[in-house]
């Protein structure tokens, strides 16, 4: 009988649940970790990793879908207590997980005083402990092999990775955030590197796969794969066309994200959704800042 198993561990974000997740990979042999979350909750993680029977030292191998500190803040901190761990990453993040300075300043202009209690310390990953993972390239992990997708859109840094054996998709962002019980998916649109067209570029390769369950960072696994793909991808380029407008208008960023925060709440109340946890997966103010940036770049209104 085969002891290989997926887990979803619920890192406790801010003490939150169904915030971020990150998910544990172990075939007895040796462990890997999809997605590591930021440094702010590396200790539940680890103690997490332990709670389900696997030693520190299994834990060989540190995935993460892209940079975002939510996704991989705390991969050099982990390195640091993992000694014999490898960091695997998209060859745009690698040099910015090596010197974080560039990362922490572009997160440090979304976050401000807020970044030390958010993430934690963002430690930087030796090169010689990061494996830059290539499009199309398959990694053998925890008795099982991921084939790694690059997927734009999101973020220029982003790969997803599918488990061939058993369809199941660990897909960062670019799927979206989902809440447990809910149809809903909200796109995650931060700036600086939100890219329409290339999003929908990177969905029309997902749907290429044979993906069988989405396994979402923020939040949870999903069956519905068609379904959920498409209701991101029509959301997406709704909320697309309605910033345009506001943007073209002239409205300021407070406003958009006033005008996007009512136009989504009154969307989902609709729907019967509960809004609350959508915001710690994806707020409405970083969504609307990277579509405002979007659409003044390529408006040439900046
Ligand atoms: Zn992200």
């Amino acid at each position: 009988m085969s002891r290989i198993q997926t887990e979803l561990i619920d890192l406790q974000f801010l003490g939150y649940p169904l915030a971020i997740a990150a998910y544990l990979l172990d075939d007895g042999v040796e462990a890997a970790l999809v997605e590591v979350g930021p440094t702010s909750t590396a200790e539940t993680l680890l103690r997490a990793v332990q709670a389900r029977g696997v030693p520190l030292e299994r834990l060989r191998h540190l995935i993460v879908t892209h940079i975002h500190l939510d996704h991989a803040g705390a991969l050099g901190w982990l390195l640091q207590r993992l000694p014999h761990a490898t960091a695997y990453v998209h060859p745009v993040g690698a040099p910015h997980m090596v010197d974080p300075s560039r990362l922490i300043s572009s997160a440090s202009r979304l976050y401000g005083e807020m970044m030390e209690r958010l993430w934690g310390e963002v430690v930087p990953v030796p090169q010689e402990r990061l494996r830059v993972v290539r499009d199309g390239e398959r990694i053998t992990v925890a008795g099982r092999t991921l084939l790694a997708v690059d997927t734009p859109g999101h973020a220029r840094h982003h790969h997803v990775y599918l488990d061939e054996a058993t369809g199941v998709l660990f897909a960062g962002d670019v799927a979206g955030v989902r809440m447990p019980g809910a149809a809903y998916v909200r796109p995650p649109t931060p700036p600086p590197e939100l890219d329409i067209e290339a999003w929908q570029a990177s969905l029309a390769k997902l749907r290429a796969l044979p993906i069988r369950q989405l396994a979402l960072t923020h939040f949870g696994i999903y069956d519905d794969v068609e379904r959920h793909l498409n209701e991101l991808e029509t959301r997406l380029l709704d909320w697309a066309a309605f910033t345009r407008n506001l943007v073209e208008q002239g409205v300021s960023d407070s406003e958009l994200i006033q005008h996007l925060r009512t136009y989504g709440d009154e969307e989902m109340r609709q729907l019967g959704v509960e809004p609350t946890n959508y915001e710690l997966g994806a707020g409405y103010e970083l969504i609307a800042l990277g579509f405002a940036r979007y659409w003044r770049k390529k408006l040439g209104l900046s």
